[in-house]
């Protein structure tokens, strides 16, 4: 069933569209930038971030002619960093492969490493005027409850459905402006909890709206409870200098530097576990000293509690990247060039406050 939804939603957005930087925005480079750093991350992070981002990179060249480490760095705190990765390889294909020029369509843009089908959706309906749908987890939510979706929507068929009613409602030609109203409105009115159906252009279409059953509403599929893992990591020193390397490319974080060491196995304590990941990382001992803080953090899919030990290397043998792609020894004031996560960055930090305790 189709419902009339483009006319309200245009005119409510006409009046209440969030002033963002990227908005108005029809060059395909900017939009794509921004939808990148959106995925997952909160729209009052990212500003910050893309307006640095386009002062360094303004264009798509500029993006693809940097090194990985500039890219990186540029991107060091806004995580998930497999996105600036794939980003800037990218950009490099659409300058070696496509002269330089984004393409228009969502099958050739959802080629391009990174570029899934909303991010195709995005940039081929806001900068291109093209009609496709893009459905983010704002508009995810405004639909299922519109139509009181009553399978959960992490599935499979549950994915398909939402993009068959989002395809099914594009106003010819308006596109843009329809997927960009929907956001907004899960952004500001239709939110998680609480929605504002007061204040809502469909409130008088809304399904879960009518049957009170707005906030149950998009069904999720139980998921299974969230890791959570013990790391030890090592600030190895030697004559004034700390060691750090460089993680592999296809891993988590990858082409960040980071204090080595790894998570902690079953049976293992933490000296234990620190000694095995030192030689297998690096094939060397250590002598584990003083306690260098206890670190969290939450990724996705898993959580971490990373505990850092000072460390001196326990005989001659000099240190050798055996997993990772580089290794250096860093004055703690060099630390700084380094992208880091943000773990990894807190005890960059710590390094430096205790080489400078007065700073
Ligand atoms: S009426 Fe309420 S639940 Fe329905 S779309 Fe609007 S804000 Fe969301």
């Amino acid at each position: 069933m189709t419902l009339p939804l483009a006319a309200p939603l245009l005119a409510w957005y006409a009046a209440h569209a969030r002033q963002l930087p990227w908005r108005g925005e029809n060059d395909p480079y900017k939009v794509w930038v921004a939808e990148v750093m959106l995925q997952q991350t909160q729209v009052e992070t990212v500003k910050p971030y893309y307006q640095r981002w386009m002062e360094r990179f303004p264009t798509l060249r500029a993006l693809a002619e940097a090194s990985q480490q500039e890219v990186l760095a540029a991107w060091e705190g806004l995580g998930y960093y497999g996105r600036a990765r794939k980003l800037h390889q990218a950009a490099q294909v659409v300058m070696c492969e496509h002269g330089g020029r984004i393409p228009e369509e969502v099958e050739r843009l959802a080629r391009l490493p990174g570029v899934g089908r909303y991010t195709a959706g995005a940039i081929a309906s806001i900068a291109f005027g093209k009609d496709a749908a893009a459905v983010d987890g704002n508009q995810r939510r405004v639909l299922a409850r519109v139509f009181n979706l009553e399978e959960p929507l992490n599935t499979p068929a549950g994915e398909r459905r939402l993009w068959e009613l989002a395809e099914a409602h594009l106003p010819k030609s308006q596109a843009g402006a329809f997927n960009q109203a929907l956001m907004d409105l899960g952004a500001m009115v239709c939110t998680q909890r609480a929605p504002a159906c007061g204040l809502c252009p469909l409130a008088e279409f809304c399904q879960a709206r009518r049957l009170g059953v707005q906030e149950g509403r998009p069904v999720r599929r139980g998921k299974a409870p969230t890791p959570h893992y013990q790391v030890a990591a090592a600030v190895i020193r030697r004559e004034g200098r700390v060691l750090i390397t460089q993680r592999p490319a296809d891993k988590l974080l990858g082409g960040m530097w980071e204090f080595p060491g790894g998570k902690q196995q079953e049976g293992e304590d933490l000296a234990g576990c620190l000694q095995r990941e030192l030689m297998e990382e690096l094939g060397v001992g250590v002598r584990i000293g003083a306690p260098f803080g206890v670190y969290r953090h939450a990724y996705t899919h898993f959580r971490v509690t990373v505990h850092a030990f000072a460390c001196e290397l326990s005989n001659g043998t000099p240190p050798l990247p055996l997993e990772a792609q580089a290794m250096r020894w860093c004055l703690p004031e060099e630390l700084g060039g380094y992208p880091m996560g943000k773990v990894d960055r807190q005890i960059a930090q710590r390094c430096l406050l205790e080489c400078n305790p007065l700073s």
